[in-house]
């Protein structure tokens, strides 16, 4: 595994020069790359790193792209990883074919780097459950990233855009406190000059809208440190 971050694609390839090729675009763009050069070990490298995607070549040594797809999608441990194929062929019947195996896409050889990360992020989103990182939840706090939607219980909550972004920083670490000027960095960005000051009247009207009339104030000021959001918080 190389780079840190980003979704992990296996790329199941013999030909070491486009193996060369993918891994350098892919990890330029923040993908964390794992390559084999056959497919008994693509099928032992999906079980053992579970990537979230699978770049499958048609035409590999011992055994076809097909036979391997056909393997993946029986296999518990790879079952629900996208496989795209690769290929020179551009025969209807053997798209046919590649879909029927398993496949979840298909791009024909030679392909444009664009046009095959454009098909991996279509993939990635067809293929997303909803995620915990599109969904953050906090005791009876739920935020949903794509829907801009944030509900305490059953209420709605109505937050504007730098409150719904303190929140989100706050849920992606319940319970760490936060000195205002990390959050003036994060919540804020590093070039904006804000006065620290400006943090205490967004947390003032994220408090005021997650607090409601009575529900317990789930954030906590800590004195001459910052804040933090706590279940607890009293
Ligand atoms: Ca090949």
């Amino acid at each position: 595994m190389r780079g840190s971050g980003g979704p992990l694609i296996l790329v199941i390839e013999d030909e070491v020069d486009l193996v060369t090729l993918l891994t350098y675009n892919l990890e330029k763009e923040n993908y964390r790359v794992v390559a084999a050069f056959e497919g008994d070990e693509g099928v032992m490298l999906a079980a053992e790193q579970h990537p979230d995607l699978i770049l499958l070549d048609w035409m590999l040594p011992n055994r076809s792209g097909i036979d391997i797809c056909r393997q993946l999608r029986r296999t518990d441990a790879s079952r629900d990883i996208p496989i795209i194929m690769l290929t020179a062929r551009g025969e209807e019947g053997d798209r046919i074919r590649g879909l029927n195996a398993g496949a979840d896409d298909y791009v024909t050889k030679p392909f444009s780097i664009n046009e095959l990360l454009a098909r991996m992020r279509a993939v990635l989103r067809r293929t997303a459950p909803a995620s915990a990182s599109e969904v953050l939840q906090m005791a009876d706090i739920v935020m949903d990233l794509a829907a801009h939607r944030v509900r305490r219980g059953d209420r709605n909550i109505h937050l504007g855009p730098t409150e719904f972004r303190l929140l989100r920083h706050f849920m992606q670490y319940p319970g760490r406190v936060f000195s205002r000027e990390q959050l003036l960095d994060t919540v804020w960005g590093h070039d904006v000059y804000v006065e620290p000051r400006t943090v205490d009247v967004h947390i003032r009207r994220l408090r005021k809208a997650l607090n409601g009339e009575t529900e317990q104030d789930v954030i906590r000021t800590v004195r001459s440190a910052g804040y933090a959001l706590d279940a607890t918080a009293a």
